[in-house]
């Protein structure tokens, strides 16, 4: 994560854990430049912390929630299993994924956060913090202070080195809505057999995409699958039209003329088109 100052994340953690009725560390009253002056928690990322908050009384007026998207949190996993479905599949939008819908709680959209009182700041990735002045920055120059800092930025999806074609356009990585909308209707090689790449899979099918999936290990799912459930599933992934090529090592990306991707090229020297259209 791109924190100015060179911080280690290990020295912004204190080791007690919120919330519980009995805090740590207390705040450290804020000076009138800071617009919140009981605000005891910055969250920085999204998710169901909130909640968390909440049940323990210690949401309103004292928590404020940084987060990079435009959006409240919501439930990453829907993006793969229904964000990404054709029209006549009925997929899943906003707000009805908002984070703790699955989990049976309420839904928090962003009037759930302003009934809670909680602070919520989109679209404002936080640039630095300044651990001795208990204060951080934000990219639009806010100066929040904060008793307690809570670090929740999730991690970033893996990307290939941009020398073997990694920011080609055409290449998509799925971990935000943002990614999710930039990759529908633009299916065709998956690479990676894991859960992400077999729910993306399924969807290209259900668009009616002609679909390959590449992975470096022998059967999918291989952390998780013995290999005679995988093959149940591969069965059933070829019988819906989804070719595989397993054991592929990826050298690099090609591309045409335009920098868009068109094939993915193997250490075998074999390659694998991709879809030139998008
Ligand atoms: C497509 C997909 C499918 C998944 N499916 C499953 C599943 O089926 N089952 C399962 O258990 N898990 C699944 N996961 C994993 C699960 O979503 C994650 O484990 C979970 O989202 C982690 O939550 P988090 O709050 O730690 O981080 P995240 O959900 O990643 O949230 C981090 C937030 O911090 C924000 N942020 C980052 N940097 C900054 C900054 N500098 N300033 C402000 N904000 C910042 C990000 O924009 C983001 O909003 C899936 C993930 C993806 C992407």
């Amino acid at each position: 994560m791109p924190f100015k100052e060179g911080l280690s994340l290990n020295r912004i953690f204190s080791p007690c854990s919120i919330p519980s009725r009995s805090f740590c560390r207390s705040f450290v009253s804020a000076s009138s430049s800071f617009a919140n002056e009981s605000r005891e928690y910055v969250v920085v990322g999204g998710g169901i912390a909130a909640r968390i908050f909440v049940e323990h009384g210690q949401a309103n007026g004292k928590l404020c929630i940084v987060t990079k998207e435009p959006y409240a949190p919501y439930e990453r996993p829907a993006l793969t299993k229904a964000y990404l479905f054709p029209l006549d599949k009925k997929p899943a939008h906003l707000p009805g994924f908002h984070t703790c819908v699955g989990g049976g709680g309420e839904r928090q959209i962003p009037d759930w956060y302003k009934e809670q009182g909680i602070e919520m700041l989109y679209e404002d990735p936080v640039t630095g913090v300044n651990i001795e002045k208990q204060t951080l920055t934000t990219n639009s120059g806010k100066l929040l202070k904060y008793g307690t800092l809570i670090i929740a930025t999730g991690c970033s999806a893996s990307r290939f080195p941009v020398k073997i074609g990694g920011s080609l356009h055409g290449v998509h990585y799925i971990r935000d809505v943002a990614d999710a909308d930039s990759l529908i209707s633009s299916l065709l090689v998956v690479v990676g057999g894991g859960y992400i790449g077999m729910e993306v899979a399924a969807t290209a099918v259900a668009w009616k995409l002609d679909t390959t999936i590449i992975f470096p290990e022998e059967y999918l799912l291989s952390r998780l699958f013995t290999p005679s459930l995988a093959q149940k599933y591969e069965q059933l992934y070829q019988d819906n039209g989804v070719k595989f090529v397993k054991g592929a090592k990826i050298k690099h990306l090609e591309s045409g003329p335009d920098g868009q991707v068109t094939a993915v090229k193997l250490e075998d020297g074999s390659s694998i088109e991709t879809d030139t259209e998008h």
